[in-house]
C-alpha cells in the first residue's frame, strides 16, 4: 500500500490540470493513467478551451462581462442553465487561465470565433482560445509517452497542423507568405524525420496535451501509465482512495485528501454506446481506446448518479468513414473544414439540402438525429476538392485516386451518375444543385442561410467575396463523401456540484470523490456554447477540485490559495 494526498485518475485536461495544481498547492499527486500513453481525448482534440471574461482576448482589442456570459448560457441552455454549476465556472475558468500561466507551460493564444449561437444575447467573440505550438524535443524521451493525434489528422504519418498552417499552405505556390511558411514547416518536419523519427512540432490539443503534461512532470507529479484504476476504496461512505493495476500488481493507494474522476467518458464503449446514444449501429466515436467509462462504473460502484436523460449528450460531428481492405476502418471527423468552405453542399437521401452546411458540428449532427438521418452526402466539384480537400481527400497535389477506388470518394461526371451512385432521385438532386447555385452566385444561400451568421462566415474561406462560406457547386466531375453522426466525446458524466463533488442518490457529496472532464455531467448539458465548451469546463473544474482538496489539508500554502482566488 502507499500513501498520498490525491490520486487523480485519467491523464486528460482534466485530470492534469488538477495534479498540476494540487501540487502548486502544496500537495502530493499522484496520475494513473490506463494505457501506454498520456493526454487522452485531449491529445486527439484542437486544444481550445471555452473560457468567458479571459484576458487573452484584451491582445486583440476584445473585452468580455461575466454579465454577458451569464446572459449568453441563459439563453443558450435554457431551462438546463445551473445557476449552482455555471456560476463557480464563470468565476473560476479565467483564475484558472491566470493560474496555469503562472504556474506552468499551459498558455493560450487569442482566436477571435464568434459564439456557436451568434445571434443570441450575450453571445461574443474569442472566449474560444487557442494553444501555442510546444517544442516536442523538450519533453526529451518521454514524447514517446505522449498519445499522438489522430493520424488521420496529420500529414505525412505525424506531421502536425493547425488552423494558421491551412492558408499559408494552399497557397505555397501562389503567394510568397504561403511559400515561406510551407517551407519552414516542411523543412522542419523533415529534419525532425530524420533525427527523431517523427515530427516534434506539437500544435492543438497534443501541445496542450504536452504542455500539461511537461509541466506535471517538472512540477512533482507522480505519473503512472499502463495503470488502470480498478475499484475505489470506500469506508463509511467516503471513498479513501484507489486500488489500482501497476506493474502486474494490484497496488491499493491511500489519498489523504480525495480522489478524481477523469477517465474521459465512454465514447469507446460499445456497449454503453449502443444504450445511450442514438442510432448506435450507424455512430462512430473518435475517442481513445481507453475511454470505455471506467470513471462512471468506479462512481456508480461508491453511490454517484448518473442522469439517464443526459448520459447519451455527447459533443457531435458528422464523420466519414474509410473501409480497408482489412476490414479496418479510418473515421474522419468533419469538425468544420471542407463543408464550411464555399462550392458545397450536403444531401440527404431524398437528394435535399436540410441545414446550413457550415453550422456547428453539433447543431449539424443534432439536426441529423431530428430528422432521423444516418448517412447523408458532402457534395462538391473538382475545383473544390483540389483547392479545399474533401475528409481525407487532401487538397492539391495530394491525389485523390486511391480514395476514389477505395470507394470512399463517390466519383461521378454529371449530378445525373453521382445522383445514381450514391442513390438519390437525380431530378431532385439537380434541382437542389440548380437552386443553391442561383443564390450562390449573388455570395447568399437564401434557404439555409450559410454564411449569413457569424460561425459559418468565420469558418470559411476568408479570400473569398462576396460571402467566404458560399459560391456555386459549379461543373463536373462532382465528388460526394457520405457522412454519419458520430462524437468528439461523450459528456454525459456523473452528477456533481459546483466544488467538483460527486453526489450521491440523496444529493449530498460523497466524501473524498471528485469528478471532471468527461466523467462530470457537463455543466452545459448537452449544449455547445463555443468552440472549446469540453476542455474548458474540464480544465475549471480539475482546478475547482484540486483547491476543495487543498483547502482541507494544512499543508496546503495559504498564501497561494489566497493569491490565486
Ligand atoms: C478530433 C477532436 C477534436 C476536439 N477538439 C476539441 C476542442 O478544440 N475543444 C474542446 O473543448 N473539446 C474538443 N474535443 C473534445 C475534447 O478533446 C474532450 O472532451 C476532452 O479533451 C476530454 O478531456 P478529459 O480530461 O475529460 O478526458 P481525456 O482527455 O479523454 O483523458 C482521459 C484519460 O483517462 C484514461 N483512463 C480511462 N480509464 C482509466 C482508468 N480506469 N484508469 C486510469 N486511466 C483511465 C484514458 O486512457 C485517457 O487517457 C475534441 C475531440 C476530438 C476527438
Amino acid at each position: 500500500m502507499i500513501e498520498t494526498d490525491i490520486v487523480v485518475i485519467g491523464s486528460g485536461a482534466a485530470g492534469l490540470t488538477a495534479a498540476i495544481t494540487a501540487r502548486k498547492l502544496g500537495l502530493e499527486a499522484l496520475v494513473v493513467e490506463k494505457t501506454a500513453l498520456f493526454g487522452g481525448t485531449t491529445a486527439y482534440s484542437g486544444g481550445a478551451p471555452w473560457i468567458p471574461c479571459n484576458h487573452v482576448m484584451k491582445q486583440i482589442g476584445l473585452d468580455d462581462s461575466r454579465e454577458a456570459a451569464e446572459r449568453y448560457l441563459r439563453g443558450v441552455l435554457g431551462e438546463a442553465y445551473r445557476p449552482d454549476l455555471v456560476g463557480p465556472y464563470l468565476d473560476n475558468a479565467p483564475r484558472m487561465l491566470q493560474f496555469l500561466e503562472r504556474n506552468s507551460q499551459v498558455c493560450f493564444k487569442p482566436f477571435p470565433l464568434p459564439d456557436y449561437e451568434s445571434s443570441l444575447p450575450g453571445a461574443a467573440k474569442c472566449r474560444s482560445l487557442l494553444t501555442p505550438e510546444f517544442d516536442g524535443r523538450l519533453l526529451g524521451q518521454r514524447l514517446a509517452e505522449l498519445r499522438q493525434p489522430l493520424p488521420q489528422l496529420m500529414l505525412f504519418g505525424s506531421m502536425q497542423i493547425e488552423g494558421a498552417d491551412i492558408h499559408p499552405m494552399r497557397h505555397a505556390l501562389k503567394t510568397w507568405a504561403g511559400f515561406r511558411h510551407t517551407v519552414k514547416v516542411m523543412r522542419r518536419f523533415v529534419l525532425d524525420r530524420l533525427r527523431h523519427g517523427r515530427g516534434t512540432r506539437l500544435v492543438n490539443g497534443n501541445a496542450l496535451a504536452a504542455r500539461l503534461f511537461h509541466s506535471a512532470i517538472e512540477a512533482g507529479v507522480a505519473l503512472w501509465k499502463n495503470t488502470p484504476a480498478l475499484e475505489l476504496i470506500v469506508e463509511n461512505g467516503a471513498v479513501r482512495g484507489v486500488v489500482v493495476q501497476h506493474d502486474g500488481r494490484r497496488v491499493t493507494v491511500k489519498a489523504r485528501r480525495g480522489v478524481l474522476l477523469a477517465t474521459g467518458g465512454f465514447g469507446a464503449n460499445d456497449k454503453m454506446r449502443a444504450k445511450y446514444v442514438p442510432s448506435p449501429e450507424h455512430h462512430y466515436s473518435l475517442q481513445p481506446e481507453g475511454n470505455v467509462g471506467d470513471g462512471i462504473r468506479l462512481g456508480l460502484a461508491a453511490g454517484a448518479v448518473h442522469d439517464p436523460k443526459h448520459a447519451g449528450d455527447c459533443i457531435w460531428t458528422p464523420v466519414s468513414v474509410l473501409r480497408k481492405p482489412d476490414g479496418s476502418i479510418v473515421k474522419y471527423p468533419h469538425i468544420f473544414i471542407d463543408r464550411a468552405m464555399p462550392g458545397c453542399i450536403v444531401v440527404d437521401p431524398q437528394g435535399r439540402r436540410f441545414v446550413n452546411e457550415g453550422a456547428s458540428y453539433q447543431t449539424f449532427v443534432n439536426t441529423m438525429h431530428e430528422r432521423g438521418l444516418t448517412e447523408v452526402h458532402l457534395i462538391a466539384n473538382r475545383d473544390f476538392l483540389r483547392k479545399y480537400g474533401l475528409g481525407l481527400a487532401r487538397p492539391s497535389p495530394f491525389s485523390e485516386r486511391a480514395l476514389v477506388e477505395a470507394g470512399y470518394l463517390i466519383e461521378a461526371a454529371t449530378l445525373t451518375e453521382l445522383a445514381l451512385r450514391i442513390g438519390v432521385e437525380a431530378r431532385q438532386l439537380e434541382a437542389t444543385v440548380r437552386r443553391f447555385d442561383e443564390g450562390a452566385a449573388r455570395g447568399e444561400d437564401p434557404e439555409f442561410g450559410k454564411g449569413a451568421d457569424a460561425h459559418s462566415r468565420f469558418r470559411g474561406d476568408q479570400t473569398h467575396a462576396p460571402n467566404p462560406s458560399v459560391a456555386p457547386i459549379g461543373e463536373g466531375p462532382y465528388y460526394a463523401v457520405a457522412l454519419h453522426p458520430g462524437d468528439l466525446s461523450t459528456v454525459g458524466g456523473l452528477e456533481t456540484n459546483g466544488s467538483a463533488q460527486v453526489l450521491g442518490t440523496d444529493g449530498q457529496p460523497i466524501p473524498g470523490l471528485y469528478a471532471s472532464g468527461l466523467d462530470m455531467n457537463s455543466i452545459m448539458r448537452g449544449r455547445y456554447p463555443g468552440g472549446g465548451s469540453s476542455i474548458g469546463p474540464a480544465m475549471t473544474f480539475g482546478y475547482i477540485a484540486a483547491r476543495h482538496m487543498a483547502q482541507h489539508t494544512a499543508k496546503a500554502g495559504q498564501h497561494e490559495l489566497e493569491a490565486t482566488t
